[in-house]
């Protein structure tokens, strides 16, 4: 960086599509906002690929920075809560969608959008659990809301080697949960099971929605990370009273289900949502993933890019061949 600019990734419609250019940007270029953030490390989701690709009509307006995660350390701050100096992580908010977000050297975002980086996580730590490992805690903590406890029987998580499933598995494991994880990649079965899974399970188990309303019940909680039929198959698998966390699509959108797991064994769907979840909620959240996810674990399923690589792990990531996350370093 000199006099102040700072490189970017910058999306802009061009007559064949979207395309995606590192450029030099200055203080000046970037949104309204009370914090400006130098950006040291932010990483790729499964929103980050769709936005990337021009998917989902995520992104309204162009040029676009893009991003929806972030850690660094605050520039300058008209907020009392924030000084120079300090490190500090965003996630959600439609950080990256509607507002510029982390693929670049500086952001300007709002000081109510902002987590103090907790003491024992580093910035890199903190991008490597991201939006991906935030909302798989949520899902951790709303099945335990609803009466998951260890002991209880297997966990189910699905997605596994995905980026929030690989973090679920980790998570439910150092909880002391038997977690039986689901992958289509059968060759990540060692790298599974050293997050923590007892055991894995074929996707193909669950591609088809289920030939009766209920199977034999198997799974005392499921976190899952891919919706669509998958979901629809598991629901019908899920033990009495017990619950599920919805917290993904990569499977679809359709749900092609029926009232019984509901109605006849108290089945309980619940959705999760990090892009909006309250301030409160998330600082706690960050300092028990702080607690939960040590270093190693983190590097463990760590990839390493720069801006540059960004659009390759996009189309790699909607293809289902990113194992773990991706932390981009700026
Ligand atoms: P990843 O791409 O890292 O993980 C998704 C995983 O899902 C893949 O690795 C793969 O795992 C599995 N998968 C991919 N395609 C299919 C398919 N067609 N059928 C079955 N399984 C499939 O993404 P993230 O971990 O970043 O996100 C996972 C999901 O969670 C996404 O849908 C994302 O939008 C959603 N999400 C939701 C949030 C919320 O607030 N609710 C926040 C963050 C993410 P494997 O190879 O092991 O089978």
């Amino acid at each position: 960086m000199t006099n102040g600019d700072f490189d970017a990734l910058v999306l802009e419609e061009g007559p064949e599509g979207l395309v995606a250019s590192v450029r030099r940007l200055r203080p000046a270029d970037l949104p309204a906002g009370d914090v400006l953030v130098r950006v040291s490390h932010s990483g790729l989701n499964y929103k980050d690929a769709m936005i990337l690709k021009g998917l989902g009509r995520l992104v309204r307006r162009y040029p676009h920075v893009a991003g929806v995660d972030l850690a660094g350390t605050v520039v300058e701050s008209g907020d009392t809560r924030f000084r120079p100096g300090d490190a500090v992580l965003l996630t959600g908010w439609r950080v990256g969608e509607t507002h510029w977000g982390g693929y670049a050297q500086m952001a300007r975002v709002r000081a109510d959008w902002l987590v103090p980086l907790p003491e024992d996580l580093t910035p890199r730590g903190a991008m490597a659990i991201g939006t991906a490992g935030f909302t798989a805690m949520l899902a951790v903590q709303a099945l335990e809301d609803h009466g998951l406890a260890p002991g209880n029987g297997e966990v189910l998580v699905t997605g596994a080697s995905g980026g929030l499933g690989g973090i679920a598995v980790a998570l439910l494991a150092r909880l002391g949960h038997t977690v039986a994880a689901v992958t289509g990649r059968p060759e990540n079965a060692g790298y599974l099971e050293a997050l923590g899974a007892s055991r894995v399970v074929d996707r193909s188990e669950f591609a088809e929605p289920p030939a009766k309303p209920l199977l034999s019940e198997r799974w005392a909680g499921c976190i899952d990370a891919v919706g669509g039929d998958p979901l629809a198959h598991l629901l019908a698998e899920m033990r009495y009273g017990s619950s599920v966390a919805a917290c993904g699509l990569a499977a679809g959108t359709a749900l092609r289900t029926t009232m019984l797991p509901f109605l006849l064994r108290g089945v309980k769907l619940l959705g999760i949502d990090s892009v909006m979840c309250p301030r409160d909620t998330r600082l706690a959240t960050w300092n028990r993933l702080t607690s939960l996810l040590p270093s190693e674990l983190l590097d463990a399923i760590t990839t390493e890019i720069g801006l540059d690589g960004l659009v390759d792990h996009a189309n790699r990531l909607l293809e289902g061949k990113v194992r773990g996350r991706v932390v981009v370093t700026l």
